[in-house]
């Protein structure tokens, strides 16, 4: 037997037992004729006290870090109790031990603080996977994938697999493809989602599915993306928006209760996407805090009765910008001429793009200050705080410029001031669903329409009619809905087209003629006439949940073996070059 125990079981109650451990050596302490040993499983550490016997024993065959070794001996009670252990009361006073393996000096500490860097932490991974941070973030993973799997258990979802070879599904990325070596010159795509599968068991009559599944898609790495990702992969038959709504918040708050213990016991909010892009700037709005957008000139009702509209004042900056929009940072009127100094700086990096900053300070006695003084009276101000609905003692930030510009500035500002004042707890659980998306986007480079969400999300019943009008397509909301979480979209949806006709005009809209869109979609298209019923699903980002319930940014540390910002394996050395013979087999040719 190698082991009685593990090395995160032994307590109190286990004292002057006789027991065999065996796990990794991550620590050894020598003092005079005594060693002291950390021993490491996946379950925890025990300590293991090496007496004066022993350690004879351990200079002829010297012990390093990370060897795999078997100790016997007998539970005793620690004079040097150490409280931050589980096993902190006991230690091992060892008897015998036998050297399993022996390991190189690993490159870098196996520790949750490691002196490793990105790149040597994701070559040497099967390492990095030691360290108790990942193992707790791998242990989070496999609980939410648990949770979720029961819940959906308890509400008849049959989770049915889906392939990975197959033909391309539009989410907006483009496809990884493989080789076919039966078929010469052919491609399979990787699923970018198992969308029309999903859709074709609804036709099939399987009612509830569920897939906990990998995607696949080929898109330049943005931060914190991986072109192979996990969905939580959903669809149902017979339902409208409103069933999917409450189905998968419940299945929210069953996972943040079971496995953060968060009691969530109110109704998510819900807010359309035109309320959050005009009040937070953009489709994910993080309401752990308000400091909500205030649009001081829009072209719409969002800036109704604001002071600013209609160009009163006489500030170039102002009178020339499509857009002005302010927020009202709370308890910040005292912020120094440094502090907005560097503020301005922020909003002028690259990133943000923005070519000022303009504020006004409502002070805690009621006086304004303004950096536009000159060109915005006192009376301005105070109109502006009031639009703003500010408190005295308030500070107001405003830019302006192009509408699209100044509003993700805006929204970028909002979020890094919530940083600053520390509004952003990560243990404060704020979800919220983000309804009545727009169905078209429009694509200014090539004057064509996209599909906001994907080609198979449905127009609002009372909208239907303006497909065959394009001056209408801006207009057109889909039944489509994200779920938010802390200001991070973590999950996405819609009741799907389920008649021919309606699916012909969606690709006819989004420039697909009738033989591209048969040569495409055909199987879909013919199954629909088939008797199809009324169906509606939503997908969810399974690595992001997991990061943001570990509550960490990356997703990459929730992923066992992730790839690179340049999507690479630097592990494996993957993707790499392949032999002559299997691209003779492939008859492909390189081109390089
Ligand atoms: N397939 C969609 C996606 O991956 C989700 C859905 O509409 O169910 O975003």
């Amino acid at each position: 037997m190698y082991r009685t125990h593990t090395c995160g079981e032994l307590r109190i109650e286990d004292l002057n037992n006789t027991i065999t451990l065996a796990g990794w050596v991550q620590t050894i302490r020598k003092f005079g004729s005594i060693t002291f040993i950390d021993l490491r499983d996946r379950y925890g550490i025990t300590q293991l006290l090496f007496n004066e016997l022993l350690n004879s024993k351990l200079d002829e065959t010297p012990i390093g870090r990370e060897y795999v070794i078997q100790v016997k001996g007998k539970v005793i009670e620690r004079t040097n109790k150490n409280p931050k252990l589980p096993t902190g009361d006991i230690e091992i006073e060892v008897t015998d031990f036998a050297i399993m393996n022996v390991a190189d000096t690993p490159p870098f500490t196996i520790e949750d603080n490691t002196d490793g860097g990105d790149e040597l932490r994701m070559k040497y991974r099967y390492l990095d996977l030691r360290r108790p941070v990942l193992r707790r973030n791998l242990e989070l993973r496999y609980k939410v994938n648990r949770s979720v799997r029961n819940y959906l258990d308890t509400q008849g979802f049959w989770d049915i697999e889906t392939p990975f070879l197959i033909k391309s599904t539009p989410e907006g990325a483009r496809d990884f493809v493989v080789p076919s070596r039966m078929n010469e010159g052919q491609f399979y795509a990787l699923p970018q989602s198992p969308q029309t599968f999903k859709q074709l068991l609804m036709i099939s009559g399987y009612d509830r599915y569920y897939q906990v599944v990998k995607c696949f898609r080929d898109e330049d790495l943005r931060a914190d993306r991986q072109p192979e990702f996990t969905q939580i992969d959903c669809e149902m038959s017979f339902v409208e928006q409103e069933d999917i709504l409450r189905i998968f918040e419940g299945l929210f708050k069953h996972v943040f209760n079971d496995v953060k213990g968060v009691n969530i016991d109110y109704a998510f909010p819900r807010m359309t996407w035109d309320d959050a892009m005009w009040n937070y700037g953009n489709d994910k709005p993080d309401i752990r805090f308000e400091m909500k957008l205030n649009n001081l000139k829009a072209r719409n009702k969002y800036s109704d009765n604001s002071p600013l509209a209609n160009d009163r004042i006489d500030f170039k900056v102002f009178s020339e910008a499509e857009s002005i929009i302010a927020i009202s940072v709370p308890g910040s009127a005292e912020y120094t001429r440094k502090q907005i100094d560097e503020l301005t700086e922020w909003v002028k990096r690259p990133q943000i793009g923005m070519s000022g900053l303009v504020y006004i300070k409502c002070n805690a006695d009621g006086t304004y200050k303004s950096s536009i003084d000159k060109f915005l009276n006192e009376e301005q101000q105070k109109q502006v705080a009031t639009f703003c609905n500010t408190n005295n003692g308030d500070l107001i930030l405003i830019l302006a410029g192009t509408e699209a510009r100044t509003r993700k500035a805006m929204s970028e500002l909002r979020l890094e001031m919530g940083n600053r004042l520390g509004l952003r707890n990560p243990d404060d659980y704020k979800p919220l669903w983000v309804i009545d998306f727009p169905l078209f986007e429009y694509i200014d480079e090539d004057n064509t329409w996209a599909a906001k969400h994907h080609p198979f999300t449905s127009p609002k019943p009372e909208h239907i009619g303006w497909m065959d009008d394009r001056a209408k397509y801006r207009d057109i909301l889909a039944n489509a809905y994200d779920i938010v979480l802390n200001g991070t979209e973590i999950g996405g949806g819609s009741i799907r087209i389920y008649q021919r006709d309606l699916q012909e005009k969606m690709f006819a809209a989004l420039g697909l003629n009738k033989e591209e869109a048969q040569e495409k979609f055909g199987f879909l298209l013919g199954a629909f006439e088939y008797g199809a019923p009324p169906h509606g699903g939503i997908a969810f980002g399974f690595d992001r949940l997991c990061a943001l319930l570990g509550g960490q940014e990356t997703i990459r540390d929730f992923i066992a073996f992730p790839k690179n910002n340049a999507g690479r394996d630097v592990m494996l050395d993957a993707p790499s070059a392949i032999d002559e013979k299997q691209l003779n087999e492939l008859k492909l040719k390189v081109a390089l």
